[in-house]
């Protein structure tokens, strides 16, 4: 079968439009099209491949456990799923994990167990859900409600209710709406679809104390933000505030599908048997190969790694600021950056993408106003380097169009 672009318009549901060309391999953080042209991936399949594109010891792990045992459902537990929650729940503040397919349906999950939370302890009255302008939280209708774009949960009828939006890094905002009512708030603790945006510590500081006072749960939503994204396994860990629930996804998997919803025993009593549950959730085959990500991510090198490569990205990235006068700021944590377009290129991020394209370097925006970065944690200093420069006349062709 002769497979095209032009297929694409042919056989898939329209709510995307991806790029022209269509990639066939993938090594490290390289990629390669149909024609045979080699990209640098800056994009990391949207904050996902941490490790690159086929990490040996992640085929390696694949292979295993593709010629041992693939799927069983919830009927039955396996030995990957609780290695992996064992490990994460060592690594982090959680004591017990739930097993989901992506973001949104671990954030479904986290919301809901909330939900339950609060009618258990305190009764129905308390359903008050608090999330933030900008935010991203997934695709199904309760987590895209949640989350603070109306123009992605508008046209579908009745959306879940209970639900208040506040500004990010607003205090007193907050302040202003939470009471008794509130039973939870979610909250990214990096910002990414929204434009890479960083809570300050008082406002992450202060957000923790509101639901302290007020008996609410918060919610971290880490789907972007964790598994070494920022150079600390989760970003909470960084900021010196912890979660009452934290969601993961993306990067968990390395490129096979996974979510997690990680929270403590006390809490996840209120999902007893029955009240929740997913098919594939917590399935051997993602496991095995989540947990092989995370012994390789939650490692001094890798984390420390991070830390070193966003230094060579941001002084690159300023040397051509400094040379083209772009951006406003580079922004963001570790691997998660952002480079916010000056007052002149405001609305054109987009613009940058496909000049980058050009030059064949994949990355990706946040926004109209930011072009954003989250490639592999291990790329090597001569894919930055390579992939900066190609970034620069990319740059150089958007400033001289
Ligand atoms: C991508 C993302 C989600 C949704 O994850 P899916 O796997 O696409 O469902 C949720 N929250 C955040 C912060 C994200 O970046």
């Amino acid at each position: 079968m002769q497979v095209t672009r032009e297929l694409f318009n042919e056989v898939m549901v329209p709510n995307y439009n991806p790029a022209e060309i269509i990639p066939v391999r993938g090594l490290g953080a390289r990629v390669w099209d149909q024609a045979g042209n080699e990209y640098i991936d800056f994009a990391g399949g949207i904050a996902v491949n941490v490790l690159g594109h086929c990490h040996p010891d992640l085929v390696a792990v694949l292979k295993e456990q593709g010629e041992k045992l693939w799927h069983l459902s919830n009927v039955l537990t396996n030995e990957p799923v609780l290695r992996l929650a064992k490990k994460l729940t060592d690594a982090t503040f959680a004591e017990k994990v739930y097993f989901a397919n992506s973001g949104a349906e671990a954030n479904e999950a986290a919301l809901k167990l909330a939900r339950r939370f609060a009618l258990d302890n305190y009764g129905p009255q308390k359903d008050q859900i608090i999330s933030f302008k900008q935010g991203f939280h997934g695709r199904t209708f309760f987590t895209v409600t949640v989350g603070g774009q109306a123009a992605y949960s508008d046209g579908f009828g009745p959306k879940p209710g209970a639900i208040e939006h506040v500004d990010y890094n607003d205090l007193s905002a907050l302040e202003a709406v939470m009471s008794e009512r509130t039973c939870a708030v979610m909250m990214e603790p990096l910002q990414g679809e929204g434009g890479i945006i960083s809570p300050t510590q008082s406002f992450v500081q202060g957000v923790r104390d509101l639901c302290d006072k007020h008996n609410a749960l918060l919610i971290f939503d880490e789907v972007q933000s964790g598994v070494g994204r920022t150079g600390e396994l989760y970003a909470y860990m960084g900021l010196g505030v912890t979660p009452d629930i934290l969601t993961s996804a993306k990067a968990l998997g390395g490129g096979f599908p996974i979510g997690a919803m990680l929270t403590t025993t006390a809490i996840a009593a209120h999902l007893k048997v029955g009240t929740h549950g997913s098919t594939y959730g917590g399935n051997p085959l993602a496991c095995a190969v989540a947990e092989k990500v995370l012994d390789i991510v939650n490692t001094p090198e890798v984390l420390n790694g991070v830390k070193q490569k966003e230094q060579q990205f941001r002084e690159g990235l300023n040397a051509i600021n400094a040379k083209y006068n772009v951006f406003d700021e580079i922004r963001g944590q570790g691997l998660l950056l952002g480079c916010a377009l000056n007052e002149k290129f405001q609305g054109r991020a987009r613009d940058f993408l496909v000049a980058s394209a050009n030059e064949k370097l994949m990355c990706l925006v946040a926004g109209a106003n930011v072009v954003r970065f989250a490639p592999s944690l291990i790329l090597t200093d001569t894919d930055i380097q390579e992939g900066l420069a190609r970034f620069e006349r990319a740059v150089a062709a958007v400033v001289n169009a």
